[in-house]
């Protein structure tokens, strides 16, 4: 039995088959009981009428009242008595022979006795009519008002059996055929049909289950454009500089080529090669992040040191495009723990875009503030500012706005940004106004608020 419609359909058969079995059953043994009850009562008041008329000393045609009165109760009815012999009146089809009635007669007290033999049930009874003891014996046939039973008790099982299976197969199919439909749409799903849906009409538990489905396959469909979008993006990264390498080594392999000429090719390849190894070290470093089991080396120390630290390396870069940085330490020192290479990784990204998206001679100015259990670290920047369309992409990998596209990047720095203050339990925002500057502000939850954070 593979299907679900077969497995109903054979408890359906098992359940009707056992219930008929056991209904049939009861009822014909309680309705037997209920036929020998009338029965019995009718053969005792026809004792009572035959013995009326035998003692009767009035009545000159005993035998045709008799008789006329068994036919028409479809009984037999016989006597016997040492003088008369046996009188058999009635259907003759079961009437006793002298040797089977004298039997009765001699074995019976004067109890009264009934026997049922097959659908034959008997009454007999001894009793003194005029001084003359008579063995009075009736009989009936209750196979008819059984046989009308069982044919109505046939007939309504039957009826049920019948409407029960069209309206079982009708309901089966209902609640098959969704599910055939789920299968159907699960396999293609397997292919890899992520636009396959399925009817969510309802509140039934199928349609529950076609919900989720449904969602399955939104999620589904997403994952496979991120990844598919991902694939694109990094062959894309990797191709432009790859494709620059090769353009400029193949010239660079010319013979008549200027001292200049040969040291600006050979920086180009150079600058590319950076691009590719800081490409590759970016992927590495979120593929580590994105793992469940990665573990983060926490240690306390002084966040203030840890700017300075990182400000001291972006300043060289910023007096190059004449930008100055200001930083703005609290008067008490702050203490973080948390893993200090990766938070020194999280600054220096934002301090370096804030430089690399600030035109020359602009401001970037960092504070920070203690509020509550967290510390807040703003960098500001005058520089060219975000949309909000701009601002809700930045935190994706490969991200780059098109004004940033010629600018040296490869859009993974704050994704990198996110993951590590995600995992700090952190938070992260962005404030921008498009060619008036940028504000992103990242607030750490404090030592003493994170005991038992980190697992
Ligand atoms: P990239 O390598 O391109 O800098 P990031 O992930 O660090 O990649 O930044 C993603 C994008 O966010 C950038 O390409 C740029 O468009 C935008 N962005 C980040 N920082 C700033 C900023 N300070 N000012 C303006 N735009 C920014």
């Amino acid at each position: 039995m593979k299907s679900i419609y077969s497995k109903l359909i054979f408890g359906f058969f098992v359940t009707i088959v056992a219930s008929f079995s056991v209904a049939g059953i009861v009822s014909l043994k309680s309705n037997n009981e209920q036929i020998k009850e009338t029965v019995v009562d009718d053969l005792i008041s026809t004792r009572d009428y035959v013995s009326k008329v035998l003692s009767n000393e009035g009545i000159q045609n005993k035998d045709e009242i008799i008789n006329l009165y068994a036919l028409s109760s479809e009984l037999t009815i016989s006597y016997y008595s040492k003088d008369s012999r046996v009188f058999c009146y009635g259907s003759q089809d079961f009437c006793l022979d002298e040797q089977e009635i004298k039997k009765l007669y001699e074995s019976s007290s004067d109890r009264t006795m009934i026997y049922s033999s097959g659908n034959i049930l008997s009454y007999g009874e001894k009793c003194l009519i005029n001084g003359q003891e008579y063995y009075i014996l009736v009989q009936k046939d209750t196979s008819d008002q059984k046989n009308i039973f069982t044919n109505s008790v046939i007939l309504i099982l039957g009826c049920v059996f019948f409407i029960g299976s069209v309206v079982f197969l009708v309901v089966a199919e209902i609640i098959v055929r969704p599910i055939a439909r789920l299968t159907n749409a699960t396999k293609e799903l397997y292919n890899g049909n992520y636009s396959v849906r399925v009817d969510t009409l309802g509140e039934d538990e199928i349609s529950k289950l076609n919900q989720s489905f449904n969602r399955m396959a939104i999620q589904l469909a997403k994952q496979d454009e991120t990844r598919q979008k991902f694939i694109s993006d990094i062959s894309h990264e990797f191709q432009t500089p790859l494709t620059s390498i090769q353009g400029f080594a193949n010239i660079l392999k010319e013979e008549d080529l200027s001292k200049e000429q040969r040291e600006k090719y050979a920086n180009i390849i150079l600058y590319n090669s950076k691009r590719l190894s800081s490409l590759a070290k970016n992927m590495l470093q979120l593929t580590l992040l994105d793992r469940d089991e990665i573990e983060l080396e926490l240690t306390s120390y002084s966040l203030v040191e840890q700017l300075k630290r990182v400000i001291s390396t972006q300043e060289s870069i910023a007096a190059n495009k004449d930008i100055e940085i200001v930083f703005q330490p609290p008067k008490k020192d702050i203490t973080l723990l948390a893993d200090e290479q990766r938070m020194e990784q999280v600054w220096t990204n934002i301090i370096s875009n804030a430089i690399k998206y600030t035109n020359d001679g602009g401001l970037i100015t960092i504070t920070m503030k203690r509020t509550g259990k967290e510390v807040e670290v703003d960098i500001e920047d005058t520089g060219i500012g975000m949309s909000k369309e701009v601002i809700s992409h930045i935190f994706e990998r490969f991200y780059r706005e098109d004004k940033a596209r010629n600018i040296e990047g490869n859009g993974l720095g704050l994704a990198i940004v996110k993951s590590i203050v995600d995992l700090h339990h952190g938070k992260i925002e962005v404030e921008s106004t498009v060619d008036v500057g940028t504000v992103f502000k990242v607030k750490m939850p404090l030592e003493e608020n994170k005991l038992g954070f980190f697992r």
